[in-house]
């Protein structure tokens, strides 16, 4: 089944059942606790807390998220992409815990001809919270052996915004790929062989306070007991096409062919270079659908976690062998992938090429200059026997030549070294106290505050990037 065919399905079997088809929220949208839209349920948050009335007691839709908090993991797992789709079918008060299991297990299971994804029941395991003997007895009435159904704690099995407002107990299906992707014992053993695709959240609590996914205060029952639930598209896809991971699936895979190409290398011969043909594969699309909802790159958090992407793309591309530009060849090629299921890449294109491509040439540049003192400053620590580079190195390359310091952290460690970071951070805060000083000193005459407001909006921009990206870790 193709990519597109499979949201299709999803989408009409619940549009079957009653739900009215919710068209996708823009990757940036109007939550001020949030850096992109990372799950199903964030333009339905107003609904579920009670603040406004909900139009419709059901909901599907097929969401675009982008969870910056995976970037590390793309292409080392098979089932991380910073953007994907998620699926997903709402109550609003209306169906709650029977419901959602029964809706799940049918669409799972009903054959493809006749409008499911036809898994093989056997290969299908499930999670609920540990005492919620209420949702295993309703799998077991589904007909899942009881073995197959584990009781996991409120870290698994227990969700929450990361921000007071609505939670609940879930349950969760997962699909056994087989004995060669791990060991046998299920979700609790091995994630990788046992393939999470579905979380069905059954939310009933009012939350207060929030500090940590097991950690936070009760104030009382939801007024509803609403249904909220998240199915991975290219999960769901990468097994019933078939592959490895979701990087293989067919809205990507075509432009790894393509890069791969491009660099002379065969996929699949060497493990380091998969990896960075499965990070170009992603982060060309998650760019791509980003610029297409009108983010551009920049250095404060949006605009930065873009151009990291980008950036990370193209470097991928260069320790691949490919020093032309990549994005003009790879870009178009995701364009035409994802078109069918989100038109605005189309319609966008002007912009999101132009976007792009400045972008492109704007690192080329960078790279071009930066390079040549990186390697200087790794040939000198190395000389030295030292294991980590200067904080000096890293801020002259951040302050003369716009790297950003998590460029020089990715490749001090292909190097084998550590960044002097400590020593970097008190050289970027004392640059942002001269600034200050400067400014101070200059007070009355004629100074230009744009230029210094740029200054320390650059020299702030690693810490805001990871205290934004580390926020993100608290919020499904
Ligand atoms: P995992 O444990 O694999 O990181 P998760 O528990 O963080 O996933 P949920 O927050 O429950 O995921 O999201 C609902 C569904 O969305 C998941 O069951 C999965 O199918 C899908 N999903 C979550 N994160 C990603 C991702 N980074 N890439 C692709 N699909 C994802
Ligand atoms: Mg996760
Ligand atoms: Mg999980
Ligand atoms: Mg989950």
């Amino acid at each position: 089944m193709k990519t597109a065919d499979i949201r299709r399905t999803y989408l009409e079997f619940f549009e079957n059942r009653g739900h009215t088809l919710v068209p996708s929220a823009p990757l940036v949208y109007n939550d001020p606790t949030l850096l992109f839209v990372n799950a199903g349920m964030v333009p339905f948050k107003p609904y579920f807390v009670g603040d406004e009335v909900a139009p419709f007691n059901r909901a599907v839709s097929s969401q675009k998220c982008v969870r910056t908090l995976d970037i590390e993991e793309v292409g080392k797992t098979t089932r991380h992409g910073t953007f994907f789709q998620m699926l997903g079918n709402f109550s609003f008060g209306d169906y709650f815990k029977q419901g959602a299991i029964e809706y799940a297990w049918e669409l799972v299971t009903t054959p493809q001809a006749e409008g499911g994804f036809g898994f093989d029941p056997e290969k299908i395991w499930t999670t609920v919270l540990t005492d919620d003997d209420e949702a295993f007895e309703m799998w077991r009435a589904c007909g899942v052996p009881a073995e197959h159904i584990q009781r996991r704690g409120l870290k698994d099995n227990y969700w929450n915004m990361g921000v007071p407002g609505p939670g609940g107990p879930c349950s969760e299906i997962y699909i056994d790929r087989g004995p060669e992707f791990g060991p046998e014992g299920g979700p609790e053993a091995d994630e990788d062989r046992f393939l999470e695709i579905w979380n069905l959240v059954f939310q009933t609590q009012d939350l207060s306070a929030v500090r940590s996914k097991t950690d936070f205060d009760v104030a009382g029952d939801l007024p509803k007991k609403n249904i909220d639930t998240g199915a991975g598209l290219e999960r769901i896809a990468l097994l019933l096409q078939g592959k490895n991971n979701m990087y293989e699936i067919d809205e990507v895979w075509p432009v790894i062919a393509r890069a791969a190409e491009l660099a002379g290398k065969t996929y699949g011969a060497d493990h380091e270079d998969d990896v960075r043909l499965r990070v170009v594969g992603d982060h060309i699309r998650s760019s791509l659908m980003l610029m297409s909802d009108g983010v551009a790159p920049g250095n404060e958090a949006r605009g930065y976690v873009l151009r990291r992407l980008l950036r990370r793309a193209i470097r991928a591309m260069r320790l691949l062998g490919v020093h032309d530009e990549v994005l003009p060849e790879l870009l178009p090629i995701s364009r035409n992938l994802m078109s069918e299921s989100w038109p605005e890449v189309v319609s966008n294109w002007k912009r999101i090429s132009e976007v792009g491509y400045a972008e492109e040439a704007a690192f080329r540049r960078t790279l071009t200059s930066g390079t040549q003192i990186f390697d200087v400053a790794v040939k000198k620590a190395k000389e030295a026997g030292e294991d980590s580079l200067s904080g000096a190195a890293a801020f002259q390359l951040h302050d003369t030549y716009g790297f950003p310091i998590d460029l020089t952290l990715e490749m001090a460690e292909e190097q084998g070294l550590q960044v002097d970071r400590k020593a970097f951070g008190t050289l970027m805060q004392e640059q942002r106290e001269r600034a200050k000083a400067d400014a101070r000193a200059k007070k009355g005459g004629l100074v230009n505050t744009e230029a210094y407001r740029e200054l320390r909006a650059a020299g702030e921009t690693p810490f805001t990037g990871y205290s934004e990206l580390a926020g993100q870790t608290k919020v499904r």
